[in-house]
């Protein structure tokens, strides 16, 4: 990945996060407060505004702008999550070009900064449960195959009981319906592939 095809995994996110929001949002309605949606959307046109006329020399520059405009402009959640996990994923790739290699190892540090700000486990019907086996396909098989594995890690969310986040003031009344934050982290992904 170099720094143009950095900055075009974060527009295709932009776009799709603004494509499903109102999905996000349905989800959030279901077992948070219904304002996933919203916080991705907004927070993403803020990242895409921020990043045009921003000189970005690495790979690294790009995600931790991203990470640093969510991190202000996203309330909720989620905002500072992902935003600690592109900046975490900035700090990885600290040149103009990166391998795939270095690009799964920089997914392994996201993950790890959302699961020591959030202190989610897997199972806990959380973002986590989508980003895990995402960058463990990434590694094994490359970026189209964490996009399934993503998605299918954000659909058997559904199953589980929320034990972080809002949706765990639910307990049981939980189940039976798909995590939003694990929905969207799937997006983030086939963004990626
Ligand atoms: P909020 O819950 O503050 O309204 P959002 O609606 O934007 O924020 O995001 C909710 C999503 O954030 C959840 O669906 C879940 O995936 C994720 N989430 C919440 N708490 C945690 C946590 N402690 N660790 C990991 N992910 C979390
Ligand atoms: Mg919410």
């Amino acid at each position: 990945m170099n720094v143009e095809q950095a900055r075009a995994w974060i527009t295709a996110i932009a776009t799709t996060v603004e494509a499903e929001a109102e999905t996000l949002t349905r989800l959030d309605s279901a077992i948070g407060d219904g304002d996933h949606g919203a916080n991705l959307k907004r927070g993403f046109a803020a990242v895409r505004a921020a990043l045009e006329g921003f000189e970005a020399h690495t790979v690294g520059d790009v995600l931790t702008k991203t990470g640093a405009t969510l991190i202000s402009k996203v309330g909720g959640a989620s905002g500072p999550l992902y935003g600690s996990a592109f900046r975490a994923m900035g700090k990885a790739l600290a040149s103009p070009d990166v391998t795939t290699e270095q690009l799964g190892d920089a997914l392994d540090a996201g993950l790890a900064a959302i699961r020591k700000l959030g202190g989610a486990q897997p199972g806990d019907k959380t973002m986590v449960d989508a980003w895990l086996p995402a960058v463990a396909a990434y590694r094994k098989k490359g970026p189209r195959a964490a996009a399934a594995a993503a998605e299918e890690g954000a659909k058997a969310t559904t199953e589980l009981r929320a034990r972080k986040g809002r949706a765990s003031y639910l307990g049981e009344r939980s189940i039976g319906h798909q995590d939003p934050g694990a929905t969207s982290t799937a997006l983030i992904f086939r963004a990626l592939a």
